[in-house]
């Protein structure tokens, strides 16, 4: 259930009325905060409140609502309607992440191998505009003989990076164990396909402050996918963005996964998190990374990650599916062209140096 305020509601009156419904009805109550309204979620056992009761509390309750959805804080009625914003501080300054923002690219290598490749990476893709440099240092290979990531020394590889180009920091957490040490280095910290159902995962996640960048499982539904980002939410922390990454479907042989870029419309319907699309997970195969990456955009996608190595014949992990930091180069220009048309393009595609 929401309670709608009406624009200029005092501080007072929201607290007064949060205080009566926490009271009366023995519910949570979330404040969330709009451009054009103030939403007070209300979580628990909703089905006996009455909501002529509730609107009675207050002349400034525009409406109460109850929200149909089973997954609640993520849904976009939850909000009434409004995307949310994820604000995300890195040295270089403040990035958006949301439905009216420019459109964020996150670019790097599978796996952060070696301190030369990480930074040079990260200083190629700065130039060619991109806000975040992504690289594992706990990698879910399928093989256990496969290289696994080099752990604890690849975080400070990162942290070095991040040092040289004032880029923020996306790397996955695959253990409880190791958050402490990867949140100390991520700007935002990225559950991946494997672990979106690992929920004791997804509840530490959402218990600590860092934004989590939450990939949706390889055989996941929509439902699925939406209620794995509830319990980080439920855990208390809002920032949360969706990064469809390609799904198993009957047909492998060409493309490592099949890229549900239906997803962005569908998402932008129950959702109000933004949405990010990894069309290099999505395809496996570097050749269709840029269409798939031009497609995501002209579909609406918030943000893109996209896999960038300097040398993807020698890369440990995902190379056939690695962009050359030149092939990236290009791609920003390509992406910046539908990027403009859609409205969503402000990086300037190769004209700042690092
Ligand atoms: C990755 O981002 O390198 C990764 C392992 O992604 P996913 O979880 O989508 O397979
Ligand atoms: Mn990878």
């Amino acid at each position: 259930m929401i309670v709608v305020l009406k624009k200029g509601t005092p501080v007072d009156e929201i607290n007064r009325i949060s205080q009566e419904l926490k009271h009366v009805w023995r519910v949570t109550v979330e404040k969330s905060v709009g451009e054009h309204t103030i939403v007070l979620g209300i979580i628990g056992d909703t089905s006996t409140i009455d909501t002529l009761q509730v609107q009675e509390l207050s002349q400034w309750i525009q409406q109460v609502l109850r929200v149909q959805q089973s997954f609640k804080r993520v849904s976009r009625e939850f909000r009434y309607g409004e995307a949310s914003e994820i604000v995300v501080p890195t040295p270089n300054g403040r990035v958006y992440f949301g439905e009216h923002h420019p459109i964020v690219v996150v670019a790097g290598p599978c796996s952060v191998e070696n301190e030369e490749m990480i930074v040079e990476t990260a200083k190629r893709v700065k130039v060619a505009g991109a806000k975040f440099l992504r690289g594992g240092a706990y990698k879910p290979r399928t093989s256990p003989y496969a290289f696994q990531g080099h752990g604890e020394s690849a975080l400070e590889l990162l942290a070095t990076a991040r040092e040289v180009t004032g880029l923020g920091i996306i790397t996955e957490v695959m253990d409880t164990a190791d958050l402490a040490a990867v949140a100390r280095v991520a700007d935002i910290i990225q559950v991946g396909a494997r672990n979106m159902h690992n929920f004791s995962l997804l509840k530490k996640v959402g218990a600590q402050d860092k934004p989590v960048l939450l990939k949706r499982g390889m055989s996941a539904t929509i439902d699925e996918w939406l209620m794995a980002a509830e319990y980080i939410m439920a855990s208390g922390n809002s920032n949360v963005i969706l990064c469809e990454r390609g799904i198993r479907t009957f047909d492998a042989k060409y493309a490592r996964n099949t890229l549900d870029l239906s997803v962005i419309p569908v998402l932008r319907s129950l959702t109000h998190l933004p949405i990010m699309i990894d069309p290099s997970h999505g395809t496996g195969k570097s050749e269709y990374v840029a269409p798939m990456a031009m497609a995501a955009i002209a579909a609406g996608a918030d943000a893109l990650m996209i896999e960038v190595h300097p040398n993807p014949a020698r890369a440990l992990s995902d190379g056939p599916q690695s962009l050359t930091p030149e092939r990236f180069d290009r791609l920003t220009q390509e992406m910046s062209l539908i990027g403009k048309v859609v409205g969503r393009w402000s990086q300037p595609a190769l004209v700042t140096s690092v």
